[in-house]
């Protein structure tokens, strides 16, 4: 029997424990879908050696592997301190974040601010929390520019830690000028993916697709969800973007780390619903970074964001440096395939749903044959990628092959769940040829067999976007040359 192949995609962020070609390959080998670039951390020659090796060891492996470059946001973070090894803050002590402090000087009093716009933004009583939550401050008073406040939850702070203050409602502009410079960086890189960090309405998310199409890139947009002001507004911005993160490291320090379940699980379900991507991120095999086995905990975690329907799952410090990035996928592959065995009910299409689109209608009736006939796999010549969009929004354990000739669609379509990117070229066969030749590539590739039955979709028109309208239900043979 054929093993099914995972349906869940795997993102990995990139960093100095993935700097050599060995581990590069190991991480691909053992079924990294996707990279991260985080641009909060490394310089941007550092990312652009990392793009360069990633997609070097991918094709070497002959793999597609996508590329998501992460942008920092306007992450408020405190400056430094004089020590390296900063100061531990017991409850109860003072301390006063100063905008005007010089920003190398922190020390057990005081510590200088990035954000200088914070002292006018804070109030009394306000939380501050300061490093992921790890410590929490309460402001008692501000005066100019200093913010006086009491530790509510001590611990070691050092230098450069993220602020956030609880309830959210900062109101830094949601791209700064790093990341517009990072934006026209990554202009010709062949980026499949940015992550926009920090957005909070849909228009945030307009501003970032002009500037990265001003840049020359094809990327399509990642909103995190991080800000209590972006759950209330997550229908505009669902609308307005091409994929999700539930970003829960900043989201459950805004909205209490408690909501966190009930808020992945509405935006998960909204994404579907919406035909868009999303991905689950943040301490998903948090004590791998320093363990080789995950805590029960967070296998759980993993397989029940896989339940809810998330697309991908991403990894963090786990691979950019912990000490077991490669053995992190291994056990991920193995949380992911476990989980989807446990299929629920197989969602079928909303009866009263309508579809705007001839290609979107196409797509659904594919789904709809493919859990009611027994069939092996759908094949779906692409241009653009959305017909296996569409379908990877219905439950199904069938696999999604998107074949396209396209390197950008096929980049995209690592990160739909279900769906396996092929390079496919309709342009070099006859009309009536294609079904053949691409149902014998994939028997040739071992992803099909002789015999089994499968689902073409695909146009009339061949290489032309936005064109699938055609479905056929045919059984796959091996080529004869
Ligand atoms: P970050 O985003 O890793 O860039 O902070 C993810 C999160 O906040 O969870
Ligand atoms: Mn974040």
């Amino acid at each position: 029997m054929k093993i099914m192949p995972r349906r869940t995609k795997i993102i990995a962020t990139l960093g100095p424990a993935t700097d050599s070609v060995e581990i590069m390959r190991a991480l691909i080998q053992a079924g990294v879908n996707l990279v991260r670039i985080n641009l909060s951390h490394g310089t941007q020659e550092d990312q652009k050696r990392r793009i360069a090796l990633a997609k070097s060891c991918a094709k070497d492996l002959n793999k597609i592997v996508g590329i998501l470059v992460d942008l920092q946001g306007p992450k408020i973070r405190i400056a430094r301190f004089a020590s390296k090894d900063g100061i531990v803050l017991k409850v109860g002590d003072n301390f006063i974040l100063d905008a005007n402090y010089p920003s190398d000087s922190g020390n057990q009093e005081r510590v200088g601010l990035d954000y200088p716009a914070l002292p006018s933004e804070v109030a009394p009583e306000d939380h501050l929390l300061l490093d992921d939550g790890r410590i929490i401050l309460v402001v008692e008073k501000v005066v100019g520019s200093a913010i006086h406040c009491i530790t509510k939850v001590g611990g070691r702070l050092t230098s450069n830690k993220g602020l956030n203050r609880k309830g959210g409602g900062l109101s830094a502009p949601s791209l700064t000028d790093k990341d517009i410079k990072d934006i026209e960086f990554i202009g010709d890189l062949a980026v499949d993916y940015v992550a926009l960090s920090f957005p909070k309405t849909a228009d945030d998310i307009f501003q970032a697709r002009r500037l990265v199409k001003d840049a020359g890139s094809t990327a399509l947009i990642v909103a995190k969800i991080e800000r209590a002001e972006a759950c209330a507004n997550i229908d505009e911005i669902i609308e307005a973007t091409d994929a999700l993160m539930v970003a829960r490291g900043d989201l459950g320090v805004e909205m209490g780390y408690a909501e966190l379940p009930g808020i992945q699980k509405y935006i998960i379900a909204r994404a579907r619903l919406l035909d868009k991507a999303v991905i689950t991120a943040t301490q998903m095999m948090e004590s791998m970074i320093k363990n080789p086995i995950p805590t029960r905990a967070e296998v759980s975690d993993v397989a029940n964001a896989i339940l809810d329907g998330t697309d991908a799952v991403m990894l963090s410090a786990e691979t950019a440096t912990g000490d077991y990035p490669v053995e992190v996928i291994t056990i991920l592959d193995e949380i992911c395939l476990a989980a989807e065995r446990q299929r629920q009910a197989r969602a079928s299409i909303p009866d009263e749903a309508q579809f705007k689109r001839h290609d979107q209608a196409i797509a659904m009736a594919a789904m709809y044959i493919a859990n009611h006939v027994p069939i092996k796999a759908i094949v779906a010549l692409t241009e653009s990628g959305s017909t296996p969009l569409w379908m990877s929004r219905v439950r199904s354990g069938i696999p999604i092959y998107g074949l396209s000739r396209h390197a950008i669609t096929c980049g995209r379509m690592t990160m739909f769940r279900g769906v396996y990117p092929v390079e496919f070229d309709v342009t070099q066969h006859k009309t009536w040829e294609i079904s053949r030749q691409a149902l014998g590539t994939l028997v040739k590739m071992g992803l099909l067999e002789a015999g089994d039955k499968v689902i073409v979709t695909k146009g009339d028109i061949l290489g032309v976007g936005g064109f699938t309208n055609a479905l056929k239900i045919l059984t796959a043979q091996p080529l004869t040359e």
